[in-house]
């Protein structure tokens, strides 16, 4: 008896170790698989996001082609290169304390500056910066800017009690505002449309600084709009002020635009428009900018599609810090719907926006050895515990392919910027002689640049200068800056409110 119960208990585990051994092959088979399934979306990723110089190109002209095209008539492309007004940009001769607001993404901010009357002479320059609350993002134009009157009258009278009590001037304040506006002048415009998750609707056709106007007004505040300007020609005027090559600015934070400084008869919708500086700044408005010739996967096709404003703002969905986490978490539920490489399925990778782009540069960056950067990211913020070391390498890749792609095609259009106003070496560089025998000169070309996303993400910065040098050669590149201009969004506020105050010259543009 006991010999059968041996006998039997042997061939069971017999069995059992077979069916362990099957198990485990199965197991291993089926790793072996899923790993060359993510393996497979990987390479797909990176094939759809693909920018060789030869693409960029294509993109530099199109994007040219395009300002072109949004100059010559309203509504003649996607770009739609909004006069601003601005044509005389800071000098430095500007002095006095201005104040500056600064609306247009994640952060709020209040300035006062204090203006020496020479160059790069800011005296004295005080911040307050505090994230919107999330519900005015979606509330009325009346709360959202009490919320802001209330913040600057806060920030007035606590600066104003540690500095000088008793200014009796009126005020001069510049705002920044962030979002689609047709200027009526430098000074005041109303909102075209919200952008980067805002939706006040009853915003939507009002005018912009009669509405902050107003509030101030509520609150009991005496203080003049006296600009109203979008972060980028707050960055170009700060860039200038500092520089006077300056004559674009870039801005890459939450979304990202840009402008520069134009002829004024090359602006061929507004026949007859005069500036006694003859050009004027225009805001592109590039976050709209589309072309064929941008690479664009399923995955930019879906996020569009579950975006609040389908087929608006293509490029931004390919390039700002909005997105770029929200790509990434986008291919990690592909590869975790594909195989089971990340364990089950998290619900998390279903949220949309739960991976923000300050994560996936964190993980993008890790250069720990075992990556626990990544293991802590992917557990806390999307719930996937226990990565496997090959899983956290394949999670950095989706990381560099997204961000290399976006950095890339950033440089791309800034060059399609230059390329537009001739400055991107294509009409040759002049030949200059001298004792020592002949030498290539060019002008001397500054873009300024500011935000979180280009400060702050190193590889992002990285790889959008290594690709400038790229496209622009090694003969023109040396003489293109990429100039970061921190605060400049609001600083340049400030500046373009000094240099368009009652003592400047305000009307000297003149529609003819
Ligand atoms: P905005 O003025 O549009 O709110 P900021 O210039 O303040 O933008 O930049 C904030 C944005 O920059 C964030 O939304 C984020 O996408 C990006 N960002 C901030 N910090 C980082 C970081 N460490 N790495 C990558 N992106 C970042
Ligand atoms: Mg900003």
């Amino acid at each position: 008896m006991g010999k059968v119960v041996v006998a039997a208990a042997a061939s069971g585990c017999a069995v059992v170790a077979c069916v362990v051994a099957a198990l485990m092959v199965g197991r291993s088979v089926r790793r072996r698989r899923g790993w060359r399934r993510v393996v497979r979306v990987l390479e797909e990723l990176e094939e759809g996001c693909a920018t060789p110089v030869g693409r960029l190109r294509q993109v530099v002209d199109a994007m040219a082609v395009e300002m072109h095209a949004g100059l010559a008539s309203e509504g003649g492309s996607k770009l739609k290169m909004l006069l601003t007004y601005v044509h005389n940009l800071p000098t430095g001769n500007e002095k006095g304390i201005y104040y500056a607001l600064d609306l247009g993404g994640t952060n709020f901010r209040v300035l006062r500056i204090r203006l020496g009357g020479q160059r790069s002479a800011i005296i004295e320059h005080d911040v307050d910066r505090q994230p919107i609350p999330q519900h005015l993002m979606t509330s009325t134009s009346e709360e959202l800017f009490d919320f802001i009157a209330t913040s600057l009258k806060d920030f007035v009278e606590r600066e104003e009690n540690v500095s000088e009590p008793s200014q009796k001037e009126r005020r001069e304040l510049g705002f920044t505002f962030s979002f689609p506006v047709k200027q009526i002048s430098s000074s005041s415009g109303t909102l075209i449309k919200w952008t980067k998750g805002f939706s006040v609707e009853d915003m939507v056709g009002k005018d912009v600084s009669q509405c902050l106007q107003q509030a101030m007004s509520r609150k009991g505040m005496d203080m003049r709009v006296t600009a109203l300007i979008n972060d980028t020609v707050g960055t170009l005027a700060l860039g200038h002020y500092h520089d006077e090559d300056t004559v674009a600015a870039v801005i890459f934070g939450t979304g990202t635009n840009a402008c520069y400084l134009e002829r004024a008869d090359a602006i061929i919708k507004s026949q007859g428009l005069l500036t006694t500086t003859g050009g004027m700044v225009v805001n592109m408005e590039w976050g709209n900018f589309w072309s064929s010739h941008l690479p664009r996967t399923s995955y930019d096709v879906d996020l569009d599609a579950e975006s609040p404003n389908p087929n608006d703002q293509g490029f931004e969905k390919m390039i700002s810090g909005m997105y770029l986490g929200d790509i990434v978490r986008r291919v990690i539920l592909q590869m975790s719907q594909e195989s089971d490489v990340f364990g089950p399925v998290s619900s998390k990778l279903h949220a949309p926006f739960i991976l923000r782009t300050p994560l996936i540069a964190a993980m993008h960056e890790d250069d720990s050895p075992n990556l626990n950067e990544v293991a802590r990211i992917l557990k806390e913020s999307l719930e996937i515990p226990e990565v496997p070391l090959n899983v956290r390498k394949l999670v950095v890749k989706v990381c560099d392919v997204v961000t290399c792609r976006a950095a890339r095609l950033a440089a791309a259009g800034i060059v399609g910027i230059l390329k537009k106003i001739g400055r991107d070496g294509s009409g040759g560089i002049a030949s200059v002689k001298t004792k020592n025998g002949i030498h290539k000169k060019m002008r001397r070309t500054v873009v300024a640049v500011e935000g979180g996303l280009y400060t702050n993400y190193t590889m992002f910065r990285e790889y959008l200068n290594e690709a400038m040098g790229q496209i622009l050669g090694e003969d023109v590149a040396p003489y293109v800056i990429i100039k970061v201009t921190e605060d400049g969004s609001g600083i340049g506020a400030a500046l373009l409110a000094a240099s368009h105050s009652a003592s400047e010259v305000v009307d000297s543009v003149q529609l003819l």
